[in-house]
């Protein structure tokens, strides 16, 4: 009993010793000087230890140069469960000289004390210097340098990520630093199909695919959890770390450890700790992004719509609409496609569009269109676009111009290269489009009111009010021109006759014949009821009353119940002032006249 105090004073004062002098060395020389302490109070021939390795899972011998004896044992290295013989409190007896001690620190490695000693040392005794080297170890704090180096960086590693202003620096950022920490080991960056992958970054998609979705590393990314897939062979593992901001999951850092090192679970803590700080960083760049496109695209919209409101016409809108769109997202080709019922074609492609709109491709792909999206009415990305042979583009994006639950037409996005547009793109062109879609449809409206204000209903020649506006205009700036009133002689009896219906149809006749007859530049209009008019801008009088005699002669003839015209011709000349009622009523007498001289004739107006 007094020799275990003894014994027990001793060990103290010198570990006391030990402990209050810390020297910045390696673990395993630390441990030799422990193991020279037991050698000065205990009996032995030999004291040294077995240091656990947590990469290799096994012990590995503490070496110095200050000990110099022989080693008991032959093997430098003992396995994890190294089998100890008869184990008695802690203490195993290989063979008689040799006791193995496990040392089980409440921090710190655990470790084997490995004594030889002529007679076998008291139980009690062994006891003692198990607790106190214990007490010792965790004291010493033996791997608390390498955790505490990781610590510092970690620390530096946050502060700096938080300062990175893209996803793609954060990423280059741990792994260099993983490298430089642990550079037996092996990293892969396991992020979605939308980041934009860096060449010299180890990055690969992550798979979802049903197939797949029980795969460790689809796991780590849906939960968010780190998770370790040891090798059914034992010579290493894969430990999967979820790189987790606050709202979501950003990727997942693979790291491979195949040269049959395990990862000790400190480590494994303090990867996912950096991967954490990864995720976080990553969150704050997108969000940061994110808002930061919020606010250009709402910029864009509200730009856009504040022009729309200010009274465009339509070809001022298309252009603004394509010129944007083509902004946006550097498309190729952009069409306006406008459905049209009561048209046959079906729909018009809109000045504005791109030329390929208004080639045979073009307008077989926007029917395409038409019938594959009108009925639906959705919008419409694709990526590999293959449907149509030897179409020159890969990427579409196709987004009806709807309103009041009415498909009005289809605005078409196009590219050459295949996923070409990003989805944040096509959300952004979807807002655009249906921001301006009502603008673009009232002027579309508005400018075929105005074609219709322009032409009559029946004959489809020009209406009066635009002929007149057209005569102004003229007599503004040309030099001369020259007026050709018609009207159907008797044209009541033909209604009496035939009745309205074939009256109509007369009128058209006739309407069609003087069509026939003008050039281009001659404009032919309804004047009233049964009476045309015809203006042509760069004839003379005589000129005109021979165009007249021709419509005169040919309406003879080729009506069906046959009609005949009178005719009154009148000019004006840039050298005479002159008005448009004026010249009309010029004309208005001379056709008189025709009527007077028995109808069925041309008369000029001579003053
Ligand atoms: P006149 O030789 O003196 O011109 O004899 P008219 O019978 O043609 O007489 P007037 O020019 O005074 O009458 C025009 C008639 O043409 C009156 C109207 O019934 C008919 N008319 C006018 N517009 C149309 C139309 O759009 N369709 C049909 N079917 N008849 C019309
Ligand atoms: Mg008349
Ligand atoms: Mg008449």
């Amino acid at each position: 009993m007094k020799n275990t105090e003894l014994l027990m004073d001793k060990l103290r004062s010198l570990y006391f010793e030990l402990a209050s002098t810390p020297l910045e060395q390696s673990d395993a020389n630390m441990l030799c000087r422990v193991a020279e302490c037991i050698c000065k109070v205990l009996p032995v021939s030999y004291s040294g230890f077995y240091l656990f390795n947590e990469w290799q899972r096994e012990y590995e011998l503490c070496i110095s140069d200050s000990l110099i004896r022989e080693v008991p044992l032959k093997e430098h290295r003992l396995s994890e469960n190294v089998m100890m013989g008869e184990e008695v409190n802690h203490q195993i007896i290989l063979e008689k000289q040799v006791t193995l001690l496990h040392i089980l620190p409440e921090e710190g490695p655990k470790a084997i004390l490995c004594i030889e000693q002529e007679f076998p040392t008291p139980v009690e005794e062994l006891a003692i210097l198990k607790t106190e080297t214990e007490k010792l170890i965790s004291l010493l704090q033996l791997d608390g340098r390498r955790m505490r180096r990781n610590h510092a960086y970690l620390f530096e590693l946050t502060s700096q990520l938080l300062s990175l202003t893209s996803q793609k620096k954060i990423l280059s950022e741990i792994v260099q630093g993983l490298r430089k920490l642990y550079p037996e080991l092996a990293y892969n960056l396991l992020l979605s199909q939308d980041t934009e992958l860096e060449a010299e970054l180890p990055v690969k998609t992550i798979e979802y695919s049903d197939d797949v979705i029980k795969r460790v590393s689809t796991l780590a990314f849906i939960s968010g959890e780190i998770q370790i897939e040891e090798q059914l062979d034992k010579t290493g593992c894969f430990l999967y770390a979820p790189l987790v901001g606050k709202q979501g999951v950003y990727g997942v850092l693979q790291v491979i450890s195949d040269k049959g090192m395990y990862i000790p679970e400190k480590e494994i803590n303090f990867i996912s700790q950096i991967a954490s700080t990864a995720g976080k960083a990553i969150e704050n760049v997108t969000l940061y992004e994110k808002s930061n496109h919020l606010v250009s695209d709402l910029k864009l919209i509200n730009e856009a719509t504040h022009k729309l409101n200010s009274n465009l016409e339509m070809k001022e809108i298309i252009n603004l609409v394509r010129d944007q769109v083509m902004d946006v997202c550097h498309a190729s080709e952009v069409g306006f496609i406008y459905y049209n019922g009561d048209n046959e074609e079906r729909f018009d492609v809109l000045t504005g569009s791109t030329t390929f709109f208004n080639t045979n491709p073009g307008r077989r792909f926007a029917e395409y269109l038409k019938d594959h999206t009108d009925c639906k009415g959705e919008p419409l990305l694709k990526g590999d676009f293959d449907r149509i042979d030897r179409f020159p583009y890969r990427s579409i994006i196709a987004i009806p111009m709807s309103h009041s639950d009415t498909v009005h037409g289809i605005i078409a996005i196009l590219h050459e290269q295949p996923y070409f547009f990003s989805f944040n793109k096509f959300k952004l062109i979807q807002s655009l489009i249906q921001h301006s879609t009502l603008a673009l449809t009232n002027t579309v409206l508005k400018d075929k009111l105005k074609k219709a204000v322009k032409t009559d209903f029946l004959t489809k020649l020009y209406s009066r009010n635009y002929l007149e506006e057209e005569i102004i205009a003229h007599m503004a700036t040309g030099e001369m021109g020259t007026l050709i009133l018609f009207d159907i002689d008797d044209f009541k009896s033909i209604n009496d006759t035939y009745g309205h219906h074939i009256g109509d149809k007369v009128l058209i006749q006739v309407a069609d014949l003087v069509k026939s007859i003008v050039n281009n530049r001659d404009l032919a209009a309804r004047w009233g009821g049964e009476e045309l008019a015809v203006y042509a801008p760069t004839i003379t009088i005589n000129e005109g009353v021979q165009i007249a005699g021709l419509i005169r002669s040919q309406v003879e003839k080729h009506t069906n119940p046959s009609v005949t015209l009178s005719c009154g011709v009148s000019s004006w000349e840039h050298t005479v002032t002159d008005t448009v009622s004026e010249l009309f009523i010029r004309a208005d007498k001379a056709l008189y006249e025709a009527k007077n001289n028995g109808k069925n004739s041309v008369v000029r107006y001579v003053k």
